[in-house]
């Protein structure tokens, strides 16, 4: 049998040891007896869980003590309206990076709660490139800059953090902990869990002191960052069980990776070998990205028709390699190499991409699909 390899865009791949662990927790949690999905959140056990997960997260990502460390649940897309409810007060402008998918879904949640502007608008460049420093315009009065650092539609990733005068507001959903990118810089850093870090269902958010003293009053509790430091993040009952195998991935980036900068190196040289592949069958395969906004998270890229597109779905997963079709809205095909996903998995990849355009690149039209066929040519 295959070994399968995950290269879903997310929920996303996890490391081995990560789910042999979170598989015994399920049935007795080491030290407690007790299984992780029947534990209470107000045990001192899972008090512990928070806090050494707070910690661990600290200590990898040099979190400054500026910083408060939040557990939320709704998601990214909840952290789309909650941001805007902490930072854009009547008469105030916000301002937008609107770069992709994720970004645009930002804006337009913001713009329930407040007045915001394009700060750059990659649409009339279809999404297939980022801005250059000089091409955002950043006000300095704006109540914040948002934006987000990878792409995981497009498979777009800024290689430097925008200037502004302005706060910085972060979707780093789909990147977190990939670098050694800390939150020094930003007023409010969010990331969910089910891209890079764990299961779904919990929400990482960093959020410096200043935000929460200068934030308005009257929010409801659950939409309020203060009222969840205040409970430091069990205000209601969290995800219990996401919480934990966050903390698993956190203990595996420290003590097996070695941290943020090998786990960087190692994306690295992931993104290297797939893209390696993909530029040596140029005259086959397409990539959507322009030079310099690629991401290292997922790589997207199309074949010659969209025919071909669908057959590569179809033989990637006989071969083992999961989740290789790109987002619903774009097609096309992606290949997600987040922190779990290994070297040996992305040589596989690799070599995956080189036998399917030799295998194909002659036809340009799947065997038993007629030549006259209803293939879109690109
Ligand atoms: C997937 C994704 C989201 C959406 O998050 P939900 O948890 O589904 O609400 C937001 N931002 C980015 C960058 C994403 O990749």
């Amino acid at each position: 049998m295959n070994i399968i390899r995950n290269l879903c865009a997310g929920p996303g791949a996890l490391p081995r040891s990560v789910l042999l662990a979170a598989q015994e927790a399920v049935l007795a949690l080491p030290g407690a007896g007790v299984s992780i999905l029947g534990l209470s959140h107000r045990s001192h056990r899972f008090r512990q869980i928070l806090d050494d997960a707070e910690e661990r997260l600290r200590a990898l990502l040099e979190v400054p003590p500026s910083h408060h460390v939040l557990f939320l649940q709704g998601g990214g897309t909840l952290q789309f309206s909650m941001v805007p409810l902490a930072m854009l007060p009547a008469g105030r402008v916000a301002d937008y990076i609107v770069s992709g998918y994720w970004s645009q879904k930002a804006f337009e949640a913001a713009q329930h709660h407040g007045n915001v502007r394009l700060a750059w608008d990659g649409r009339p460049h279809g999404f297939r490139r980022l801005p250059r420093a000089e091409e955002i315009s950043a006000r300095s009065d704006a109540a914040y800059l948002h934006y987000v650092s990878n792409e995981t539609v497009e498979g777009l990733q800024f290689r430097e953090v925008p200037r502004t005068a302005a706060p910085l507001v972060c979707d780093m959903s789909s990147d977190f902990l990939s670098r050694p990118l800390g939150a020094t810089p930003f007023s409010i850093v969010y990331a969910h869990a089910q891209k890079n870090l764990g299961p779904a269902g919990v929400t990482i958010v960093l959020v410096r002191d200043d935000v929460l003293s200068r934030m308005p009053s009257g929010l409801a509790p659950i939409l309020d960052y203060r009222a969840h430091c205040a409970a430091r993040s069990i205000l209601h009952t969290p995800p219990v069980f996401s919480i934990y195998v966050v903390l698993l991935v956190l203990r595996w980036l420290g003590d097996e990776v070695g941290g943020l900068a090998e786990m960087g190196r190692i994306n690295e040289e992931k993104a290297r070998l797939v893209r390696g592949a993909l530029n040596e069958c140029q005259h086959f395969y397409q990539q959507d990205i322009l030079p310099g906004s690629e991401s290292e998270m997922n790589v997207t890229f199309r074949c010659p028709t969209s025919q071909l597109d669908t057959l590569f779905v179809e033989r990637a997963e006989q071969a083992g390699l999961v989740g290789t079709a790109g987002h619903r809205s774009r097609g096309g095909l992606r290949i997600s190499l987040y922190n779990a996903v290994t070297i040996d998995d992305a040589q596989a990849v690799a070599k995956f991409l080189s036998a399917f355009a030799k295998e194909h690149r002659s036809t340009g039209t799947p065997p038993g699909t007629a030549a006259s066929g209803a293939g879109v040519t690109r």
